[in-house]
């Protein structure tokens, strides 16, 4: 398998319950690393502009509301297969159908609330890297 980066976005619900360490450390229990972290508050216009696939959809403007309404933690994964890995540890988008012990059914409440972003494709996991990490400041190792 290829060694593969991954954006991941610990989103505002999480970050509010003070579990940022315990979602990281499933990442790290999996085998993924660490290349790049930053706790941030994203401006409306960030989070727009990140979920633009999704601006036609009637939940965009509550998606974007919750992601503006506390700080978000944004990394970058690294490892062998990471984009699927980080996929599976996070469970399906809605934490009622996420499996038993993933990251959603142990720390969402609901669709929108769903604590956890992953890059779903090596394309999109390229540009949403780039958006929030330009330049040189990822690090593998
Ligand atoms: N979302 C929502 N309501 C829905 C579907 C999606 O609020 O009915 C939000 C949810 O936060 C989800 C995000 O939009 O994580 C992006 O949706 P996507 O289908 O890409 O799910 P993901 O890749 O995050 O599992």
């Amino acid at each position: 398998m290829t060694v593969e980066r991954t954006l991941s976005i610990i989103k505002p619900d999480a970050v509010a319950k003070n579990v940022i360490g315990q979602i990281v450390a499933r990442f790290e229990g999996a085998g993924l690393k660490v290349a790049a972290a930053k706790l941030v508050q994203l401006s409306r216009a960030e989070a727009e502009q990140f979920y633009a696939v999704h601006a036609a959809r009637p939940f965009f403007k509550d998606l974007v509301d919750f992601m503006v309404s506390g700080p978000v933690f944004i990394q970058v994964l690294e490892g062998e297969g990471a984009i699927a890995k980080n996929r599976d540890l996070m469970g399906a988008t809605d934490p009622k159908k996420a499996a038993a012990g993933t990251i959603r059914a142990d720390f969402a409440e609901s669709i929108d609330a769903n604590a956890v972003h992953g890059s779903d494709a090596p394309e999109t996991a390229a540009v949403e890297i780039a958006f929030f990490f330009p330049g040189l400041n990822v690090y593998s190792r």
